[in-house]
């Protein structure tokens, strides 16, 4: 398997103004020191409670935001690096699908014209072939043909995420983040639809990095995920590996929240205590230490490093090794 994204030390500090004279008083520290790779081909899941920097991340690879530091390898090519108009090319192999598609899909387009646009912004074919192509991609996504004339707000939830699969899909991308793109959805129509982006990734090769606050959405779509905890990796493993032996104390207790499948073994539910900490003084040692119900004298003190623990099984902890 080909390497397709390399994330390096990936951090995003937001400055926080404040006092008489609007000076930058402090940092949020919503994305601090991130590492990761992903595979062609795979489904990589960050999942986390909501300011973990999971969405800051993904904004970071699509250059919605610029990072404060680090590096983001795409088919080889630092993205940080490169300029608007460099950064527009790579777009066509680098879509994303929002959790809400009618935030994203203007109310005063057609269909039609939505998908029109996204094949004209990059020119991926001539004007005489786009709409056969706009039929194909309606088809690819479930949508009848004669959705083409009609706008947005006459489809349901379900229906204009197929358009918002479609838009993204329409450029034939490599990589797609799915940042919360079933969250809004009822739970069968969840399912549906992420049925419909596995069933699309077998057809086109595509890699899906997908953002979720919730373990039970990704658990099918995943090959492998990450946890993230107030802007750190806390823990990554193949699907297999994280639903039936998680190692990190945190990823124990999101596990222990979602409901078991009939192969695993029931899990005793860990209810964590307090809120998650602010990201702009986020505590010393492991970020995790004032929940954790295993820590120790030296979790308020010391970073846990992110750990190899067993072929890609990596667990950022002192408790584990
Ligand atoms: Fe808990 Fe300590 Fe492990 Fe952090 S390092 S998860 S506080 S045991
Ligand atoms: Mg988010």
């Amino acid at each position: 398997k080909e390497l397709l994204l390399d994330v390096k030390n990936l951090k995003q500090h937001f400055p926080v103004k404040g006092g008489l004279l609007g000076r930058t008083i402090n940092h949020v520290k919503a994305v601090d020191g991130v590492d990761f790779q992903m595979n062609e081909g795979e489904t990589l899941s960050i999942v986390g409670e909501s300011g973990c920097g999971k969405s800051t991340t993904g904004r970071a690879i699509l250059r919605l935001d610029n990072p404060t530091d680090g590096e983001i390898y795409f088919q080889g090519q630092n993205l940080l690096k490169l300029n608007k108009k460099e950064m527009r090319k790579v777009r066509k192999d680098l879509q994303v699908i929002f959790q809400d598609p009618f935030a994203s899909l203007n109310p005063r387009q057609t269909i039609k014209s939505i998908l029109y646009e996204a094949l004209s912004i990059q020119n991926v074919l001539p004007k005489a072939k786009r709409l056969e192509r706009i039929y194909e991609l309606l088809e690819h996504v479930g949508l009848p043909a004669d959705s083409i004339h009609r706008y947005p707000h006459e489809f349901s939830g379900g229906q204009r995420q197929r358009i918002g699969i479609a838009r993204a899909l329409a450029v034939d991308p490599k990589l797609i983040i799915c940042d919360e793109a079933v969250s809004a959805l009822d739970v069968s129509v969840q399912a549906q639809v992420l049925n419909l982006l596995k069933s699309l990734q077998n057809q086109f090769n595509l890699t899906f990095l997908f953002i979720a606050h919730d373990l039970g959405v990704v658990r099918h779509i995943s090959d492998r995920v990450i946890v993230m905890y107030l802007g750190k990796i806390v823990e990554i493993a193949d699907k297999k590996t994280l639903f039936q032996s998680p190692q990190h104390p945190y990823t124990k207790a999101l596990l222990s929240a979602i409901p078991v499948t009939k192969k695993e073994e029931k899990r005793e539910r860990i209810v964590l205590e307090g809120d998650v900490p602010s990201p702009i003084n986020p505590p010393e040692g492991c970020r995790f230490h004032n929940r954790c119900p295993l820590a120790v004298d030296a979790c308020k003190t010391q970073v846990p490093p992110l750990r190899n623990i067993e072929n890609g099984h990596q667990v950022a902890c002192h408790l584990v090794s």
